[in-house]
């Protein structure tokens, strides 16, 4: 706040606390005139309380309301102390058996899809989990907001309405009780009194409009000069423009100003400066003016205080009241009555009304109030949600006018602002803006989104069609809305602006309504419903009447159009309609008497519309035949036409439902039948296909993209039901009432074809005279439609009422033509069905009967496969199959008869009989006119005359003689004895053509054709035909031919098998010798090189040998034990390692000497280890990370992709690739996967993202292996004596050096004091072996992981250097063995190559960088790490054993020992160290483990307790426990001696991972091969790793054998004042074996996680629910992502909640799940971001990511440890940068604000 600009906070007054509530409500209860007095008590207190300056202590402002305010009010009402009143009444009470409960934002909310009554009807998660639909199939989905639980309510399910607990309510209640019996007179009195004052108040103060005034009966005596600046909500202003704005205006900070427009944003307003008159008025002018240049002005009032105090405590009272009406529902049913009563100006004039009404003026945080206020009362009433329904439905116009000019004037809408308030973070941006198109969210807070409460209600809505006529005023309050017309009176669309969508979308709420009214249909209908529905459904003819033919269109020619024409918004409506209409339908359909005076009033409108349709068009004649029909002249080439023709679709489908209910039959003097002019019916719908035709024929390519867009959403599944759908059904309508002659002869001349036909010779004469090759193509293309058209009207007849099917076939139908494309998982099934308005698709009650479900693996999604069986019911002619889906279910199809080894042909499916009404269709394919069309196409095909055909034609041509000869056969075999069967194909088309053309016969043609050439592919299908027709006649012939006929034709058919059987034959054997020839060219050509470059071959031969013994860990010599260390250390045969650099591809030898060659590698930071996530290196300069405490609270992690380069060559890329980065950045400013200026680059082969390079070496050891002298070394009491004097001599060395000032004899003489040890020469300087350029990567490898893992400036000086290089190979090796012992892998099995690769550089560079580090900076490091195990008196910050990690003590001192060594000419051999310093750690290991350890004192005692191993380690224990007692106290503090079998038994099983951690470390180092025991899993391999490591398989014997010294030293480890406070319980300590870490359960079911989301309120602004609440997988935190509130500043920048939590949780990784969206987030710094596919998959075996689908979700535990397993391998980094690679949207994308 900005508190120094702003007056001091008014200090507390005291004597507020004085009024006392008991005296003040007796007072009242004296009153004469109760309003009087309480509104003077309010008038003096209210703004004393409220009016606290702008920094108000809300809790001291709610406790003083209660205590003055509202205290006095409770006391009156109960008549008693409000604590024993209330819960009387509570008792009194009957509880509820609604719930009611209202939904927060981001509540899980439940809706069953078997038993709700439409998808409105939901439950609140407790009532879910409780009611018998957790077992049904039910939807999930997440609350907006407002809305509430239904459970309880009849109305709303169809079965189990009750939850268990509502249940228990409706015992003995008997229906409709008043609920004021529970009530004493006294207190009904009372309560109304105080509810009626309390009521008006706050609606009264509320509404008031005057900034500077307070109602007379509230006007203060006193007016101070207070004033507050409140700024409103709008939408025009961007949330940066706003706080920059009151940054200038009331000088405010940044993070403020954030303040309080976040603030305005939720609340709707909010006060940003409070003072006198004058002062807010300077500010408000600053905002005016600021703001007011771009657009208009933010809204800005200055206040008086009181008036602001009041509207405070208006909404609390609000509250309040919410809350009092709880306790009983006798007071609910008080606040009812004192609601809706009628107030003193007549209608509209009760509370709620006037609340009501000034709706859209108020704010938004006092209209959530209110509405809230609505729901807990006046609909948990059942009596007043009816009366409270029908004022609402009697505002209803004057509230959509209101909503609608809400933001002409005042733009109170939210939705704009909060849309660019968080999708700053452009996150998901199209998504959202999808969101906000399709979704109705500006009504959220809006009274007008009660409608769903209230129009969803059966009885409600069936109460408000019949009483208040409700269908009619919402399509009324449409129409008013929608006022451009044209001069048809249809409507008119202007181009389609943001603020006209904006509009738009607020006028389709209006739909919704109508979707509400209409989504449960009528069981039983009264006369009285019966009369408003039809009067509602004139009124929606009305409005269909205007869309029927609006955006006419007409074919440009010559130039391209110049603008696109608007479309969207015509198609938007109809899309939004599509609901409607189907709901209109299915309300006619259940009733007969309705339905048929539908059907009258629609052919009336449609009359209406298109009855003169003649009208000054010539009339033609067209013959064909010598059938001939009169049309007018019309061509949808020149003349304007509509894809809009609602009303003509409407009346297709009441057609077809007339159809359906048999009502045409039974009373077909009802109908209007000889009214139907069906040439006029078909008309405009044929105009609407043609134009689908000539658009694909490429003629109307001028008319842009609007025009395609438009056929595009014309046969989309969205809108195709009522659009493409119902033409289709007009013109099957029309051919069955006409003569199918006259309907293909209109139908020829509306595609601009009847010329072609009705000419005998056109074809040849096409071929000789035009010469217009385009033309040519558009009419092939238009015969190619129109024979496509023809086979749609035969074959689509699995709408009900057309085809006598039922709606399950339709589904099944539209199922297996999807997946005869290819399988589909379940989403994308639904996706390409339609959905009803319950956004149901039918499918699961049929996909089991045409599919099977295939599961899904680890990745991908489970698919359903069409089963075999149904592919028979294919039709390659399918009507919603686009032409990219015909082609590939053309080729898919086929495939699958290919494989079943089935001739291909795609015969048509046998369908099911047309129902009566439509019985008259088929014959269309028998019609003179059809045969002709056919004769024609074929005789092309026959004579070959050039381009007048194609092959298409021909295929469609088939496929209609098929269905004919299909038709026909159907009609024989279900033809009943002796009833003559009229379709007569089969004759038809075995008769020659007649004079004059003398054509041969369709058959002779097809017998022709079967053997022409070039139709290889039509063969099969010919076949199939011919096969019919035989079939045909001989089921013909059945009675009357001779068998000899039947079996020639079965034996012809037999040869033509055979024949076409041989063929196959002889061309697969030609196939199969054309491939043999060409191999054995292959083979010839390959061996010809290996000829020519025999040298070549051969080495690469041997080298594949040698390296195999080094690579693999196979054992050189078998039998013999392995030792990876120490003197007996098996000695390793050299070998030469040759490699290949992936850039320049030349092999070269790793040696000393060589040219360096390195590995692509990536550091980073890590915590996956990590025992202690609160801890963090605070100042990285100052950090000193020697000593790596157990908690492994951060590490260095290295990995590599294992791709070897020159180090030259590397360079050279890398420079190039960084230039061209920066070339890029300054020219584009766009950000790549990768951070070139922090060293990053990906792997030039396999683009894995890597930050250094690893060089390869030799293992180091034998580089300094002359030296090795085997004879006569020390044992460890005398090696730690030799190490401990020359340490303590180079100390003095240093001390001397580094004091300049003191003489140099005196420097001398302190020389030969030192008494160097003997061989110790500390002026010796090592020679580097190493070769320059691998000296370099040295540094270069050593830098980057001391850069990366302290997050410092790179200084390859500093001594902390080396440290990180070892810790590195530490850290990175028990992460490895910590990944082999979770999987229960071997420890030397098949290792990747590699991390083989990576382990193995890694070692050995870290072995070898000090020979480029300072020799004395080691030795310090040395000298240090080893005094924390032998004591030294120069250091005294040693930590104390329990605070070491001994697997990074043992890397560090083995791997700095070579510096110290290397001065020692003694004969102290360098293997020997490594042995002794491997001992002493391991000790130090046991005695650290036997001093945490806990083992659980009941395990069961072994069978014999006394063996070696126990004996030995009890011993040991003794000794500890001595250690522990001695020193410091009298008694030790270490636990009571347990038995021997559990002290072993923990040693072993805490020093295994330090032991396996070793095996790997040393076998790396040294080379030395595994033993093949260890290669293989099962057993722990305790016995074999102690061989292999060269130790004792009784651990506790290294005490024994070297109880000299060890003795001392235990004691002083257990001297440190640590051990002793953690003995006596003071501190904690790691214990052994540390257990892995693991990613946080999740639960099983995804709801339970939505609910603990939406019970997460932001940390930083107070209560706020926070919108992307996300959850860290790693530690569990529930964060506040993607939101200003919760973003704090790292490193200088601002970050968002999650990027802040990788710091401290994963030191810069994080794995999260976005609760709302089901979506896991992974970050890696501030710049790189993916998502990943969430662990949740629904029974279809589909993530659903956004949680768009809302189908159940279960955790799969494979995907989740999958991610889990790239975390412990430290690949999210990796992952992220791959992702970001394949999809460069994702770079774009600001992470850090998440
Ligand atoms: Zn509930
Ligand atoms: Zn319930
Ligand atoms: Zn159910
Ligand atoms: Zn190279
Ligand atoms: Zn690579
Ligand atoms: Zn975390
Ligand atoms: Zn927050």
């Amino acid at each position: 706040m900005a508190s120094e600009l702003e007056p001091e906070v008014q200090a507390f007054d005291r004597t507020l606390l004085e009024c006392s509530a008991e005296e003040t409500a007796g007072r009242w209860l004296q009153a004469t005139d109760l309003t009087r007095e309480v509104y003077q008590h309010l008038a003096h207190y209210v703004p004393r309380i409220y009016c606290r300056g702008p920094n108000p202590f809300p809790q001291k402002e709610d406790m003083l309301a209660q205590h003055v305010l509202l205290g006095p009010m409770e006391w009156y009402l109960c008549g008693e102390d409000p604590a024993f009143g209330f819960p009387k009444l509570e008792q009194a009470n009957k509880p509820s058996h609604l719930c009611g409960r209202v939904f927060k934002v981001g509540e899980p909310t439940y809706s069953c899809r078997d038993c709700a009554v439409d998808p409105t009807c939901v439950l609140c998660m407790e009532c879910f989990l409780g009611s018998i639909h957790r077992d049904h199939r039910y939807r999930m989905t997440t609350s907006g907001g407002g809305g509430f639980c239904d459970c309880g309510d009849t109305e709303a399910w169809k079965e189990g309405p009750y939850c268990h607990r509502h249940e228990l309510n409706t015992a003995g209640i008997e229906e409709e009780e008043d609920p004021l019996v529970h009530l004493s007179e006294d207190v009904i009195a009372r309560t109304y009194n105080i509810f009626a004052i309390m009521f008006r108040y706050a609606v009264e103060i509320l509404t008031w409009e005057k900034e500077n005034e307070l109602p007379a009966d509230l006007e203060m005596k006193e007016k101070s000069d207070t004033y507050y600046c409140m700024l409103f909500n709008d939408e025009v202003h961007t949330y940066e423009q706003v706080i920059y704005t009151l940054q200038k205006a009331v000088n405010c900070t940044q993070k403020e100003a954030i303040g309080f427009a976040t603030t305005v944003d939720r609340d709707g307003r909010r006060s940003v400066r409070f003072g006198d008159f004058q002062y807010c008025e300077q500010a408000k002018s600053v905002i005016v003016r600021n703001t007011s240049r771009q657009t208009k002005p933010l809204k800005v009032q200055v206040m008086h205080s009181s008036l602001v105090a009041h509207q405070n405590f208006g909404l609390k009272l609000l509250s309040w009241l919410g809350s009092i009406i709880g306790y009983s529902d006798g007071l609910r049913r008080i606040l009812c009555q004192v609601g809706l009563q009628e107030g003193p100006d007549g209608e509209n004039s009760s509370l709620v009304d006037r609340l009501m009404l000034s709706d859209s003026k108020l704010w938004k945080g006092a209209r959530s109030v209110y509405h809230q206020l609505f729901m807990s009362s006046l609909l948990m009433d059942l009596k007043y949600k009816k009366l409270f329904a029908i004022r609402f439905a009697k505002n209803y116009q004057q509230l959509q006018r209101d909503f609608m000019d809400d933001d002409h004037e005042r733009a109170v809408s939210v939705t704009a602002l909060s849309v660019q308030l968080f999708t700053a973070p452009t996150l998901n941006y199209e998504r959202l803006q999808s969101d906000y198109v399709t979704d109705d969210h500006d009504r959220e807070f809006s009274v007008a989104d009660l409608s769903v409460q209230i129009f969803t209600v059966p009885s409600l809505a069936r109460m408000l069609i019949t009483e208040e006529n409700l269908m009619t005023i919402i399509i009324k309050t449409f129409m008013d809305h929608l006022r451009h017309r044209d001069g048809q009176g249809r409507f008119q669309f202007e181009r389609y602006t943001a603020l006209q969508a904006f509009k738009f979308r607020r006028v389709q709420s209006l739909i919704l309504d109508l979707k509400y009214v209409l989504i449960s249909r009528p069981a039983v209908w009264s006369d009285e419903l019966r009369h408003k529905f039809l009067d509602g459904f004139d009124a929606f003819l009305e409005l269909l009447k205007c869309m029927q033919g609006m955006d006419p269109i007409t074919r440009q020619v010559g130039q391209h159009i110049e603008m696109e024409p608007e479309w969207e918004a015509a198609f938007t409506l109809q899309m939004k309609l599509t609901h409607v209409i189907s709901m209109v339908q299915d309300w006619c359909a259940s009733d007969e008497k309705v339905l048929i005076e539908a059907y009258k009033k629609c052919l009336a409108v449609l009359t209406q519309c298109h009855g003169g349709f003649t009208d000054g068009e010539q009339p033609i004649t067209l013959s064909i035949c010598g059938h001939s029909v009169e049309t007018i002249r019309y061509c949808v080439s020149q003349e304007k036409v509509s894809i809009h023709l609602p009303v003509s679709r409407l009346l297709a489908g009441l057609h077809v439902l007339l159809s359906k209910s048999e009502v045409a039959y039974k009373f077909p003097e009802l109908l209007p039948l000889s009214e139907l002019s069906p040439p006029m019916l078909i008309e405009h719908p044929l105009r609407c296909l043609v134009l689908c035709a000539q658009v694909h024929a490429g003629m109307w390519k001028r008319n842009g993209f609007s025009l395609v867009n438009q056929i595009y959403y014309y046969h989309n599944v969205k809108c195709r039901r009522e659009m493409f759908d119902k033409d289709i059904m007009m013109l099957q309508t029309g051919v069955s009432m006409m003569d199918p002659n006259h309907f293909l002869m209109i139908m020829l001349s509306r595609f601009e074809l009847y010329q072609i036909f009705s000419t005998p010779d056109y074809g040849t004469r096409f071929s000789s005279e035009i010469t217009q090759k385009d033309v040519v193509l558009q009419n092939n293309t238009l015969i190619e439609e129109m024979l496509y058209l023809i086979i749609m009207l035969v074959g689509e007849r699995f709408s009900p009422g057309v085809g006598q099917v039922n709606a399950t076939d339709e589904i099944k139908r539209e199922i297996i033509h999807q997946l005869s494309i290819k399988p589909m998982a379940h989403s994308e099934l639904v996706k390409s069905l339609p959905e009803d308005e319950n956004k149901e698709t039918g499918m699961e009650n049929v996909i089991e009967t045409v599919a099977h479900f295939r599961k899904p693996g680890l990745t991908g999604r489970g698919m359903y496969e069409l089963k075999p069986e149904c592919a028979k019911e294919f039709n390659l002619y399918f009507y919603h199959f686009s032409r990219a889906e015909q082609s590939k279910a053309e080729e898919a199809q086929r495939n699958l008869r290919r494989q079943n080894k089935e001739d291909t042909a795609l015969p048509p499916p046998v369908l099911p009989p047309f129902c009566p009404l439509f019985a008259s269709l088929v014959n269309i394919l028998q019609s003179d006119v059809m045969l002709c069309i056919m004769g024609t196409i074929l005789q092309w095909a026959v004579e070959r005359n050039g381009s007048a055909w194609s092959e298409s034609m021909l295929q469609r041509v088939l496929h209609l003689i098929g269905m004919a000869l299909q038709e026909e056969k159907q009609h024989l075999e279900n033809a009943m004895e002796e009833h003559v069967v009229t379709f007569t194909f089969s004759q038809k088309i075995s008769k020659p053509g007649e004079a004059p053309n003398n054509s041969p016969s369709i058959l002779a043609m097809l017998e022709t054709l079967q053997n022409a050439p070039s139709l290889e592919v039509h063969k099969d299908m010919i076949r199939w035909i011919l096969k019919t027709f035989n079939a045909i006649k001989k089921i013909r012939k059945s009675s009357s031919s001779s068998p000899v006929a039947e079996a020639e034709g079965a034996i012809m058919e037999e040869n033509s098998r055979d024949k076409d059987k041989a063929e196959r034959k002889r061309k697969a054997e030609i196939a199969r010798l054309r491939r043999e020839k060409i191999m054995a060219q292959m083979s010839e050509m390959q061996r010809h090189f290996i000829d020519e470059n025999k040298e070549l071959f051969q080495q690469t031969l041997e080298l594949d040998g040698s390296s195999s013994t080094i690579l693999n860990n196979s054992p050189v010599v078998s039998g013999m034990t392995l030792t990876a260390l120490g003197p007996a250390q098996t000695q390793v045969p050299e070998h030469k390692q040759f490699v290949t650099c992936i850039l320049c591809q030349e092999e070269q030898e790793v040696n000393v000497e060589s040219k360096a060659m390195v590995l692509a590698a990536f550091v980073q930071r890590s915590t996956v280890l990590s025992k202690n996530r609160s801890k963090f290196v605070q100042d990285p300069e100052k950090h000193d990370p020697l000593f790596m405490h157990p908690d492994l609270s951060c590490g260095t992690h290295t990995g590599s992709c294992g791709h070897i380069m020159h180090a030259h060559c590397w360079q050279r890329y890398f420079d190039s690739v960084q230039a061209k980065e920066q070339r890029r950045q300054q020219r584009l400013r766009i950000h790549t996967s990768y951070d070139v200026e922090s060293g990053e680059f990906l792997c030039p082969l396999c683009e894995c993202l890597s930050n250094t390079v690893i060089p390869l070496l030799l293992p180091p050891r034998s580089v300094f292996g002359s030296r090795l002298n085997f004879s006569d070394q020390p044992n460890l009491t005398e090696w730690v004596r030799t190490v401990s004097q020359q340490i303590k001599a180079l100390q003095s060395l240093r001390k001397e050096e580094n004091a300049p000032n003191t003489a140099s004899s005196k420097n001398s003489k302190n020389m030969d004091q030192l008494q160097l040890p003997e061989g110790f020469r500390p002026d010796f300087q090592p020679k580097n072996p190493y070769s320059e350029s691998i000296k370099e990567m040295l540094t270069t490898f050593g830098t980057a992981t001391y850069k990366v893992g302290l997050k410092v400036h790179p200084n390859e000086e500093d001594p902390r250097v080396p440290i990180m290089c070892w810790g590195s190979c530490a850290y990175t090796i028990q992460s490895i063995e910590r990944i082999l012992s979770d999987e229960d892998k071997p420890l030397f099995g098949p290792l990747p190559c590699r991390l083989d690769d990576c382990l193995r550089s890694l070692t050995r560079f870290a072995a070898a960088h000090w020979t480029v580090a300072s020799l004395p900076v080691v030795q310090r490091h040395f000298g240090k790490l080893f005094a924390s195990l032998v004591p030294n008196d120069s250091y005294d910050d040693i930590p104390c054993i329990l605070d070491i990690d001994m697997f990074h003590l043992l890397v560090s001192l083995v791997l700095a020992f070579p510096a110290l060594q290397c001065q020692d000419f003694s004969g102290l051999s360098l293997s020997t160290g490594d042995l002794h310093i491997f001992h002493l750690v391991t000790m130090a290991h046991i005695i650290q483990i036997l001093l945490t350890s806990c083992t659980e004192e009941n395990g069961m005692d072994q069978e014999n307790p006394t063996g070696e191993e126990e004996l030995a380690v009890l011993a040991l224990y003794k000794i500890l426990h001595q250690c522990t007692g001695s020193c410091f106290l009298t008694f030790s503090a270490l636990r009571e001696i347990p038995s021997g079998w559990h002290l072993w038994r923990s040693v072993r099983a805490g020093i295994m991972p330090f032991l396996k951690c070793s095996a790997l470390f040393f076998h790396y180092l040294n080379g030395v091969p595994s033993p093949p025991d260890i290669q293989v899993s099962e057993t722990s391999h305790f016995e074999h790793l102690c061989n292999y490591l060269s130790l004792p398989t009784n651990l506790i014997c290294l005490f024994q054998q070297n109880s000299e010294i060890m003795n001392s030293l235990i004691e002083s480890w257990c001297r440190n004042s640590e051990v002793k406070r953690y003995l006596e319980g003071e501190r904690d300590a790691i214990s052994y074996p540390r257990e892995s870490n693991r990613l946080i359960d999740l639960p099983e079911d995804y709801s339970s996680l939505i609910n603990q989301a939406s019970n997460f309120s932001c940390p930083k602004s107070g209560g706020d629910k926070s919108r992307a609440p996300t959850l860290c997988l790693v530690c569990g935190t529930l964060l506040c992502s993607q939101s200003y509130c919760c973003q704090t500043e790292l490193e200088g920048e601002d970050v968002g909640a999650c990027t802040a939590h990788t710091y401290s949780c994963g030191s810069g990784a994080g794995i999260f799940l976005r609760v709302r969206e089901c979506q896991v987030l992974f970050l890696a710094g501030k710049t790189k971001g993916c998502f990943y596919s969430p662990p949740y998959l629904d029974d279809y075996g589909e993530t659903d990511q956004g949680l768009r689908r809302g189908n159940p979700l279960h955790l799969c535990s494979e995907r989740f440890k999958k991610i889990q397993k790239l975390w412990h391998q430290h690949s999210i980094t990796e992952e992220i940068g791959h992702a970001q690679e394949a999809n460069q949207t994702l770079v774009g994308i600001d992470w850090q604000h998440l």
